[in-house]
């Protein structure tokens, strides 16, 4: 049995043009022919790990992208670990925050990456380490990752044990292909994790607008964050007031210029049905977000409201002054709502990994309620153009790459959002770059500049210093953007580019000519550079 799994195996690494097409087509045709089922991905990748071991078969991307389980953690180009701090008090009142013993605030013991969390009694190292073991026995690349560290409102969590946390984080990624134990500071840890063989190239945190300052920002500079998610929920002053949620919509204006001076992405997560919230209402505020440019989002996070008991929401809806949409209602909403979500923005999820059987009522129990969004949009006869839902993913690029550059408005300064696109009809993303123009005195660290906020190239993840004839990354592509956000700023007579670089890719700028300065990739600019 061994063999013919790896024969077939063999047989698919030689394909001139393997894609999932050729790939399922190979599955159907020896399964005709053998008389038997199709080959199920565990075994395909048991075969493909002895391959490799025996030295029989080479590293091939495509055909690991091709077998791998779960593909979607990593064929956006780095695969995510969602690390959680341990449960710590929480000054927010929020209605329709759960509260549970021994769990951090807004979570609840069921989800899966708070179980995970608590079997590592919720140490950042075990769980860092235990979710990059899961993800390389599932045949995931792990050389370039996104830490996503959640759990309540990180601002609010003692300074040193911020420090300590990341730096567990950092060191179990430096010692996860080494035998050397490098217990050492957290600068030293992200020095060493600047070469690792596991590096972080994105470090994302979540707080609320309000405890975003001046302060905050120079320290999450200093900690490598590159990404903010915002608990905004609403930009609608009566709603917040409801529901306690003790941030105004000023705080969310303010937090959000801030942060994208100081060169960070900004992710939005944001609630519907809120208690006093209705249809129209939820999707007038995701109108205002993008037609107003104090807010314009990078990223969002669209939560449906779920309704459970351990939350003071629960005694409104007992007492019938809150009702849950029903699945319609919210499959509906969704749909208009990423029907107006334009291009520069990537919607990260539309429902929260919440267990179904907690949730006492309403749409938001539905667990494949991204798939039916899908389905009524494409019965309405509407897209959603945000990133996520144009990203190439494990497809074949369809006619010539071309460069699109779109310029927008966004917290009182110039946002250019350059992509590389291929496809016609359907565009297929294969990378693009986030660049902001620095006014003079919004950032004390680096100045007025022109700031590269975001870079990724997409398609199945690529081991650094390997290539692949059909996966977008390691193409040059990352490269182009560059370049061409150069020539912006250059045109616009700027003096220098700066970049918000993770740590893991501080590397990849040196070798385009920036160099580290006050936390940032930086580049002075010259009309021949
Ligand atoms: S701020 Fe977040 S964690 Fe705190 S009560 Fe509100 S929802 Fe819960």
């Amino acid at each position: 049995m061994n063999n013919i799994v790896e024969n077939f195996i063999i047989g698919l690494s030689k394909h001139p043009r393997l894609n999932s097409d050729v790939f399922f087509a190979e599955q159907r045709k020896f399964a005709k022919s053998n008389n038997r089922g199709f080959f199920n991905k565990d075994e395909l990748n048991k075969a493909y790990q002895k391959l490799l071991d025996k030295k029989t078969l080479k590293p091939n991307p495509t055909l690991l992208s091709l077998i791998r389980m779960k593909n979607t953690r990593s064929h956006s180009g780095i695969a995510v670990v969602s690390v959680l701090t341990k449960p710590y008090p929480c000054s927010g009142r929020c209605v329709y925050c759960p509260t549970q013993k021994d769990v951090p605030k807004s979570y609840l013991s069921n989800e899966p990456a708070v179980m995970r969390a608590i079997s590592c009694k919720y140490h950042p190292y075990r769980q860092t380490e235990s979710r990059l073991s899961a993800l390389e026995a599932t045949g995931h690349i792990i050389d370039k990752i996104s830490i996503r560290i959640i759990g309540g409102t990180w601002s609010e969590y003692p300074k040193r044990y911020q420090s300590w946390f990341i730096s567990q984080v950092f060191r179990a990624c430096n010692e996860y292909y080494s035998k050397e134990k490098l217990s050492l500071s957290l600068p030293h840890n992200q020095k060493v994790n600047e070469s690792a063989n596991v590096r972080i190239v994105e470090l994302s945190i979540e707080t609320r607008q309000d405890r975003i300052n001046y302060q905050e920002v120079i320290r999450l500079r200093n900690l490598g964050v590159t990404k903010v998610e915002l608990g905004v929920q609403s930009v609608d002053d009566n709603i917040l007031q409801m529901n306690s949620r003790g941030s105004s919509n000023a705080d969310t204006v303010r937090a959000t210029k801030l942060l994208k001076d100081y060169g960070f992405k900004v992710s939005y997560q944001m609630m519907l049905n809120l208690l006093g919230a209705n249809p129209a209402s939820d999707i007038n505020v995701f109108k205002t977000i993008f037609s107003q440019q104090d807010y314009r989002p990078d990223h969002l996070k669209i939560y449906p409201l779920a309704l459970v008991k351990n939350s003071k929401l629960y005694k409104h809806y007992v007492n019938g002054n809150f009702q849950p949409y029903d699945r319609n209602t919210l499959i509906k909403t969704i749909s208009t709502i990423k029907s107006i979500v334009p291009e520069y923005c990537r919607i990260e999820r539309v429902i929260r990994d919440i267990p179904a059987e907690v949730i006492v009522k309403g749409g938001a129990k539905s667990s494949n309620l991204r798939q039916e969004v899908q389905q009524k949009m494409k019965r309405l006869a509407i897209s959603c153009r945000c990133i996520r839902c144009r990203e190439i993913k494990d497809q074949t690029p369809l006619g010539i790459d071309r460069l699109y550059i779109n310029e927008y408005l966004a917290s009182d300064s110039q946002e250019y959002f350059i992509s590389i696109e291929s496809g016609t009809n359907t565009k297929q993303l294969r990378g693009f770059l986030r660049l902001r123009k620095v006014n003079e005195n919004t950032n004390m660290l680096v100045g007025a500049c022109y700031m590269v906020r975001e870079l990724h190239v997409y398609g199945p993840t690529v081991a650094i210093g390997e290539t692949d004839a059909l996966a977008s990354q390691h193409k040059g592509i990352g490269k182009r953007l560059v370049t061409v956000a150069e020539q912006i700023a250059l045109e616009d007579g700027a003096k220098k580019i700066c970049v918000i670089a993770g740590i893991g890719v501080r590397k990849y700028f040196k070798k385009l000519g920036y160099k580290l300065v006050n936390t940032y990739m930086t580049k002075d600019l010259k009309p021949d550079t």
